[in-house]
């Protein structure tokens, strides 16, 4: 792993540019998922993630009216008058410099995306699998102490393991401090990084970890559970009963803590992600769009139908579901159900919460997905998304701010001119809409 480019975030980039998401509103990193279906911004980890705010412009240049050093002054003051001791602050910020690598991946904009298929091959793969069901047996005692305390399945919670850091074993190995204080410096979020590091300068205080031990991706996620540092004050805990709350070195801690994060995200005890579907010709795809969420038997009368040789889960017809199509119409089709939220609200990035239930089911002994992918059909480009935008605007389908991000805006425009054009109005961006649109 290279330690300016965690794997794991370029794939959020890829994935959360191209895939279906369900949110509220398009954010650039938006904390909770809850309605519309739709390919978002560079989503962060939830348990990463920023509050809603206004995107932040990726390529515009960040440039530091002051010093690093006079920054630090600065920043020292308000460190202090939030509560942190100036004994914490020196400690931590001994001999910490600005990381340029840091600033490389705050503004990289991935120009290619990562088809969602390729993308859950590898979440999924047997090697995973495996791993995750020998975890099982090895922490059986432990996960039935979790899930009798916080409610949440211990496949899910083996899931997540597995995806935040292959259980464990790629953390991301950047100074914490360090990322953070330059992304406070010249990152492209300085409010919210500055925020990152007074939580970040609490848990030190706290003796939860020492400075140089409290490593992460280069975002300011850490741990096993990869939880920013706000993320960590709410939702970490001490499982192990050490006294200390070790997302780092403790599986106990790292796993109660995202049963806790998982649990106050709305999870279910018992009930399943979701299951596949198939559709009737002619369906309706606008309902296919997080914001509409019914009762699983209502879609099922709109003509839904479960793939030969696989049954509903028990009990989900009563359930409120929304119909998830990660690669448009061509596509598998989900109805996800309220722990596929509470997952979103972890990463915001359908894909992810695909890959986490998916892992989930073959740990509990369950298949794959049976659907075929649209594999000729790959993802636009970034340039092209852009094009797409300017494109749908310029015939009158007002697709918001050219910006590569496919959000509700873009996603209704896609609609509209597919429902012109007399094709299934998915909202999915294709090369087959931007071809037919530059004919135009
Ligand atoms: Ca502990």
């Amino acid at each position: 792993m290279s330690p300016c480019r965690h794997p794991r975030w370029q794939f959020r980039q890829f994935i959360a540019a191209t895939s279906f998401i369900l949110l509220v509103a398009c954010a650039e990193k938006p904390t909770a998922a809850s309605a519309v279906q739709l390919p978002v911004a560079p989503a962060a980890p939830a348990a990463q993630a920023a509050p809603p705010a206004a995107p932040a412009p990726a390529d515009a240049a960040v440039v530091p009216t002051q010093s690093f050093e006079d920054w630090e002054a600065g920043f020292r003051v308000q460190a202090l008058q939030a509560g942190i001791t100036a004994q914490t602050f020196d400690r931590a910020f001994s001999g910490v410099t600005a990381d340029p690598s840091v600033v490389t991946a705050d503004r990289s904009q991935p120009e290619f995306s990562r088809p969602v298929w390729e993308y859950l091959e590898g979440a999924i793969s047997p090697v995973r699998v495996r791993k995750g069901q020998a975890l099982l047996a090895q922490n059986a005692e432990l996960l039935t102490r979790i899930e009798a305390r916080y409610g949440v399945d211990r496949q899910a919670l083996i899931a997540v393991w597995g995806m935040e850091s292959s259980f464990g074993q790629f953390q991301g190995d950047k100074s914490v401090i360090r990322s953070l204080a330059t992304l406070a410096y010249e990152g492209r979020r300085p409010d919210f990084a500055q925020s990152q590091l007074i939580a970040a300068l609490q848990i030190l205080q706290n003796g939860d970890i020492q400075p140089e031990r409290m490593l992460g991706s280069w975002a300011g996620a850490m741990g096993q559970t990869q939880f920013i540092p706000t993320t960590y004050a709410t939702h970490a805990v001490d499982f192990d009963g050490d006294g200390r709350r070790d997302i780092w070195n403790s599986s106990a801690d790292a796993l109660a803590s995202t049963a806790y994060y998982l649990q106050s995200s709305g999870w279910q005890r018992g009930q399943p992600w979701g299951f596949e579907v198939q559709l009737a010709p002619g369906f309706d795809y606008n309902l296919a769009d997080g914001a509409i969420r019914k009762p699983v038997s209502e879609w099922m009368q709109l003509g839904l139908t479960l793939p030969v040789g696989t049954q509903m889960p028990a009990g989900a017809e009563n359930l409120s579901a929304a119909l998830l199509l990660p690669a448009g119409y061509r596509g598998p089709a989900f109805l996800v159900l309220d722990n596929f939220r509470a997952v979103l609200k972890y990463n915001n990035s359908s894909s992810y919460a695909l890959a986490v239930s998916l892992l989930a089911q073959k740990l509990y002994g369950g298949g794959g997905i049976i659907g075929g992918w649209p594999k000729d059909d790959l993802p636009l480009s970034r340039s092209e998304r852009m094009e797409l935008q300017n494109l749908l605007s310029a015939h009158g389908y007002d697709a918001g701010t050219p910006d590569g991000i496919i959000g509700a805006n873009t996603r209704k425009a896609i609609r509209l001119a597919q429902q012109r054009y007399g094709e299934p109005a998915d909202g999915y961006p294709t090369h087959m809409l931007l071809e037919s649109l530059r004919a135009r």
